[in-house]
């Protein structure tokens, strides 16, 4: 028995099977249920793909597979029906992402907290964004995706969990409500970020960001303006010949590479291994940093550490407020660590000792 060895032959006369008996007879001979995330479209017909893919096993195979076998999604029918040149679509378009919140929230902002209808020139222009946007896979989206009726029930969901909004939120998510929040904690910065997003995703800028890329999971780099801005924050400090010519000009002018937040330096540490090693930081803020060219003094120099608890939570701290904390940290634990011993000595109520 092998998965996903069906031929496009074998799935044409499971279909066949399917109109004879019946879709509800079809999915109870099998065991199959309603299929919930993608369906298989055929001559214009929608079928239950997980429930096809998995009964066009009994012509090639031995058997049909059960459903306890095999996901419907992308791993496995899904992906089997698709190489086989089906067309599937997806029954439900992924949730809102913080991205396109933003964009959503921004127009709520400008409509005086209002939610838009769909006929609003603005929700149009939205909707059409949206689907440029590289942030969904294609195969995830239906021919419903983002459209204005969705994006005018999005700005609905925004504005009705607005602190003066006196009536009943709509439905929407806890997403909604955190952008939502970071819009009014800091207006301007979140409409410039909006801006910058809109400017990137008409300049094509960020078709060409691995969106993918699994390195930068979202619990550990979190940034208050969307994950486009930060993926290109990141890639612009990822830019070796940027790092190289930082490196160059600090040493030139016979500087040290250590870090500037925790003064941490490689080659100290590591000898020969570690010389010349350092990351580097673009300290100017994601909504400050639009077109252009990163400059050299935007960059600091941050060990590896300090680098990744600075993009850890957003707003991130710059390496000067990230040096603060650390200090106050130290020597919070340090008043911690001689209060410990100042009452033990005197439970056991010997004189202390010297402290080292
Ligand atoms: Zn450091
Ligand atoms: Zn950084």
């Amino acid at each position: 028995m092998r998965r996903g060895v069906i031929t496009r032959e074998s799935v044409l006369k499971t279909v066949a099977e399917h109109d004879e008996l019946g879709r509800e007879a079809f999915l109870s001979k099998y065991g199959f249920g309603e299929a919930r995330a993608y369906v298989l479209v055929h001559e214009g017909r929608e079928y239950d793909s997980k429930a096809i893919a998995g009964v066009a096993h009994k012509w090639d195979q031995e058997r049909a597979l059960a459903p306890s076998e095999f996901s419907g999604g992308k791993d496995h029918a899904a992906a089997w029906l698709k190489r086989l040149g089906f067309h599937v679509k997806a029954v439900k378009n992924p949730d809102w992402a913080r991205d396109e919140i933003i964009l959503a929230c921004d127009l709520v902002m400008k409509n005086e907290w209002r939610g838009l209808d769909a006929q609003a020139s603005q929700v149009i222009e939205l909707s059409a964004l949206l689907q440029l946007l590289p942030i969904h896979a294609e195969a995830d989206r239906n021919e419903k995706f983002r459209n204005p009726n969705g994006v005018a029930r999005k700005t609905f969901d925004i504005a009705t969990r607005h602190p003066e909004y006196r009536g009943k939120p709509t439905n929407g998510g806890s997403l909604d409500a955190e952008v939502l929040n970071e819009f009014l904690g800091r207006p301007d910065e979140m409409a410039e970020a909006a801006r910058l997003i809109r400017e990137g995703i008409t300049s094509g800028e960020f078709q060409g960001l691995d969106l993918a890329g699994g390195e930068e999971l979202d619990d550990d780099f979190s940034a208050a303006e969307g994950r486009l801005l930060m993926r290109r924050h990141l890639a612009r400090e990822r830019n070796k010949g940027l790092r190289k010519k930082k490196i160059d000009s600090v040493l030139r002018k016979g500087g040290s590479l250590a870090c500037e937040a925790c003064g941490f330096d490689f080659e100290e540490v590591y000898g020969e291994r570690g010389a010349g090693y350092v990351e580097c930081h673009h300290v100017v803020p994601l909504h400050e940093a639009g077109e252009g060219r990163t400059k050299l003094s935007d960059l600091a120099l941050i060990c590896a550490n300090c680098h990744r608890m600075i993009h850890r939570r957003a707003p991130w701290p710059t390496p000067a407020e990230l040096k603060v904390s650390i200090e106050h940290h130290r020597s919070a634990q340090r008043a911690d660590s001689t209060g410990i011993v100042r009452q033990r000595s005197s439970t056991v109520e010997r004189s202390p000792g010297p402290t080292p």
